[in-house]
């Protein structure tokens, strides 16, 4: 990282943050521990949540080392010599993984502590500690981690007794200083998900947060059992920095991760103005509510002439009674006042849902098609949208649903979620169809047309309907798309969990 930048960001020099962080960390003498920072899988992005870490544990002086298991493999050598490992579980996805590479991580790096921190964390607390996970980190958890870190000696053994991490779950829900991300231990940018434009160039894309957390309560959302409607402004001099930092190692669009980029609408503007000014052909995304879209209608043109061109909202259902269970906070005709919006903006949108759910029905499903048709919207939709199934993981608000509602029979330690079996017995059996059609066609190739009419027809059949394939015509224009699925609300899919 240069060094410059983190002065000009932090506001204090290098030599001053330096100490600030070693006293934080509770150990002078770390310059010989090493500390490696692990994300099984994020999306397809460059995982933001290790290289902030990361400059966090080398300015306070450790050896630090960075491993992103969706592009580089473990090593007897990058592990053996590790003090600690801090795992990353931003997702379900992700913890599946690390649970899988749990034992290979142990028998590489005997004597380290094995640390997890990120959404899945805090919730699987005990399934993580089966695993042999020393300590559990939660919220902001940088400032925590540097401290458990100062506890451990070089052969892995607790300083001064035990650390409060290695008995509960430290979570932090105050305002943490952040640093500078620092990506040099990353693999390089054009390795991860690109943006794919309607005319198939590529765009290689950088990513970082403007935020962390979420005000709002949404039943089925894993940011709410550990942020509980809170949210973190990342200063905008560090985001700015890391944007420029991303533009230099190639970046031409920024994808914003935050899991709501107009939670603090002021503040993600302050910062799209001046990326925007530093960089004004530089393009960007991110993930907005339907709330907020409709709630802060000035800032479309806003977002437009900045270099917005795609935004991803999530709908879940166009059944007002199960956007209620799902405590979204839009009905299904501001979804259709938001596709209206944005087509007036000219900013692609893209919609994700959450069709298979305990209160979907075969006639909701067909509709829920019908709406999408509708609305022009099939080259919107990602088809692996169309498949998914409501996640249940620990510490979900749909816990606090009567059990007869939701259909819960009980936990599965393999899934790390709550088995629920549809009343129905014809609906879960369209779902196993349709992740399965939709599955092999991607495989295959097949347009999202092609994908959307199998689907279609395959829906049709369980209502013993008949209707005409949707055509091209009416099937709306093609939109800017990650190369990479865009979802974390429902259970990975059979493929994604084979490719690691
Ligand atoms: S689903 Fe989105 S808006 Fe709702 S709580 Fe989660 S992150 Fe926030």
């Amino acid at each position: 990282m240069n060094d410059s930048c983190t002065t000009q960001c932090t506001g204090i020099s290098k030599e001053e943050s330096a100490d600030k962080l070693q006293t934080q960390s509770g150990n002078t003498n770390c310059t010989r521990k090493k500390i490696i920072l692990i994300s099984p899988y994020d999306l397809g992005r460059q995982p933001f949540a290790l290289a902030e870490p990361a400059a966090i544990f080398g300015q306070a002086g450790y050896q630090v080392k960075c491993l992103d298991l969706s592009q580089q493999k473990l090593t007897d050598g990058d592990l053996a010599s590790a003090s600690v490992i801090y795992i990353y579980l931003s997702m379900l996805t992700a913890t599946r993984i690390a649970s899988e590479a749990m034992p290979r991580i142990k028998k590489m790096a005997p004597s380290a502590k094995i640390a997890v921190f990120g959404w899945y964390a805090p919730v699987n607390e005990k399934f993580l500690r089966e695993l042999g996970v020393d300590a559990v980190f939660g919220g902001e958890s940088e400032e925590d981690m540097l401290a458990y870190a100062g506890s451990i000696t070089e052969s892995g053994e607790m300083e001064q007794g035990e650390h409060p991490a290695s008995r509960e779950t430290v979570v932090n829900l105050s305002r943490i200083d952040f640093m500078v991300p620092d990506r040099q231990g990353l693999p390089a940018l054009d390795k991860y998900a690109h943006l794919v434009m309607p005319d198939e160039s590529r765009r290689i894309m950088g990513f970082t947060e403007t935020t962390r957390g979420c005000k709002h309560l949404c039943r089925h959302c894993p940011v709410v059992p550990v942020y509980q409607g809170r949210f973190y402004a990342v200063p905008a001099d560090i985001v700015l920095e890391d944007i420029r930092q991303q533009v230099a190692l190639g970046a031409q669009h920024i994808s914003f991760g935050d899991p709501d980029f107009l939670n603090g609408p002021r503040h993600a503007k302050r910062i799209i103005e001046a990326m925007h000014e530093e960089f004004p052909a530089l393009t960007y995304d991110a993930v907005i509510k339907i709330e907020h879209l409709i709630k802060l209608p000035d800032y479309l043109p806003f977002l437009r002439d900045t270099g917005c061109i795609l935004v991803t909202t999530a709908v879940e259902s166009v059944d007002d009674k199960i956007l209620e269970h799902l405590d979204k906070g839009h009905s299904a005709a501001e979804f259709e006042q938001v596709v209206g919006l944005m087509s007036e903006h000219n900013i692609a949108l893209a919609p994700t849902f959450i069709p298979f759910t305990p209160w979907t029905t075969l006639s909701n499903y067909i509709e829920l098609l019908d709406k999408i048709a509708e609305l022009k919207l099939i080259m919107s939709v990602n088809p692996v949208q169309l498949s998914l199934r409501l996640l249940i993981p620990s510490g979900s608000r749909i816990l606090e649903l009567p059990k007869e509602e939701t259909c819960i029979t009980d936990f599965n330690p393999a899934s790390l979620g709550y088995t629920w079996i549809h009343r129905e017995t014809e609906v879960d059996a369209l779902q196993e169809n349709i992740r399965h059609w939709t599955e092999k066609a991607e495989s295959r190739n097949l347009s999202r047309l092609e994908i959307f009419n199998g689907i279609r027809q395959i829906a049709l059949k369980a209502a013993s309907r008949e209707a005409p394939d949707v055509t091209a015509d009416q099937c709306g224009d093609t939109v800017p798309v990650h190369s990479e699925s865009w979802y974390c609300c429902a259970e990975p899919t059979e493929q994604q969990l084979a490719s690691f």
